[in-house]
């Protein structure tokens, strides 16, 4: 799970911050591989967190080997699209500064 916390670069003269894996996009809505639990609480394959509050794709490997153009949808790692007013990356943050 990603730890750097560098930019990932500049698309059309905005920052593009780095997904540090908080889930939060999959607790709000399922990518076409998931499926929103019971409790509407995040998709079905989201992973427990780590000792840092990141949480995985449970599906990923299986995304990875079966969906021809993975690399863009989900974007795995193409940085994050919510990176304002999000608490928990800003809580994934803070604990990976806490450990460096
Ligand atoms: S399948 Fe994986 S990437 Fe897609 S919403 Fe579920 S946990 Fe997220």
């Amino acid at each position: 799970m990603n730890t750097d916390l560098k930019p990932l670069g500049i698309l059309d003269g905005v920052i593009i911050k780095p997904c540090v894996g908080s889930g939060f996009c999959c607790t709000k809505s399922p990518c076409a591989y998931g499926t929103m639990n019971e409790t509407k609480t995040g998709c079905v394959h989201l992973l427990p967190p780590n000792e840092l509050g990141q949480r995985g794709c449970g599906k990923y490997d299986w995304i990875k080997e079966n969906v021809q153009g993975w690399e863009i949808y989900p974007a795995f790692g193409a940085g994050c699209c919510m990176p304002m007013f999000n608490e928990m990356r800003e809580q994934v943050i803070k604990n990976i500064k806490e450990k460096q």
